[in-house]
């Protein structure tokens, strides 16, 4: 008996696909998260130096081209999540949590903390994630940026009179079931934020003192840091180290 033979084509794209892709990256490069253009608690504990003085010195971006799909569904998340809490408030009939509150970190730095809930004194910061970061969070906590954001929170919240006892990161699978969220928490302790706020200041007056903005070669001499996912840095550059760009921590340890 003779088998049929089939021959495998490529998955030809519907002409339809791309018209939607285009819309989506259009909406996500106008959009006020992609215009910000100050510094904000996100970016504060940034463990590499050199990717921090990028950012103070407003260097332009070269690795651009990245999927914005992640960071948009964290975006239509973060909304969904406001909308939830608020509604409890309501049926409370009381204001229990404190939604997308602004408050100011210090003169110039000011951010939009995603939930304060008063019953518990608690910070807590919504990040939507990846199968694998989420693993890596499970096992070793989260990354320095993201503590350090929580904190900093905490202490826009206590200048504003409002008490914090806690700070907490509650992180949502991305794809996956709700049963998968992970929460991470600590007290709040205010040295932890002013100690990265003293490492941002010591990272700009270094950028100034190699000055950079005439001499990028200086970025060269900012350290670096291993657990800092290159590949995602605007600045990232694969090739020769020109200072401008980057090649990347492996390539300049
Ligand atoms: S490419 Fe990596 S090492 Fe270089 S600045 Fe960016 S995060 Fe830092």
């Amino acid at each position: 008996m003779q088998l049929a033979t089939f021959t495998r084509t490529e998955p030809v794209d519907h002409p339809l696909a791309e018209q939607l892709r285009q819309v989506v990256r259009d909406a996500d490069r106008f959009a006020p998260r992609s215009l910000q253009m100050a510094l904000g608690p996100s970016e504060i504990g940034q463990p590499c130096a050199r990717r921090l003085a990028y950012r103070l010195m407003d260097e332009r971006r070269v690795n651009t081209g990245s999927d914005p799909w992640a960071a948009i569904v964290g975006t239509a998340v973060h909304a969904w999540l406001a909308a939830a809490f608020e509604a409890v408030n309501d049926r409370l009939g009381r204001i229990r949590y404190l939604v997308e509150k602004r408050v100011e970190i210090r003169p110039g730095l000011t951010g939009s903390c995603d939930l304060y809930d008063a019953d518990t004194a608690t910070v807590i910061d919504h990040k939507v994630v990846g199968p694998t970061s989420m693993k890596e969070y499970r096992r070793s906590g989260p990354p320095p940026a993201y503590r350090v954001q929580a904190h900093l929170y905490g202490v826009g919240y206590t200048r504003l009179g409002v008490p914090v006892r806690e700070v907490a990161v509650a992180f949502y699978p991305r794809s996956g079931l709700l049963s998968g969220l992970h929460v991470w928490s600590e007290p709040f302790d205010p040295a932890v934020a002013e100690q990265a706020l003293q490492r941002h200041d010591q990272v700009l007056e270094a950028a100034c003192a190699l000055d950079v903005d005439r001499h990028p070669e200086g970025y060269r001499k900012l350290p670096t840091d291993p657990s800092h996912a290159c590949n995602y840095c605007p600045w990232f550059k694969p090739g020769p180290d020109t200072g401008a760009t980057c090649p990347g921590h492996m390539a300049t340890n």
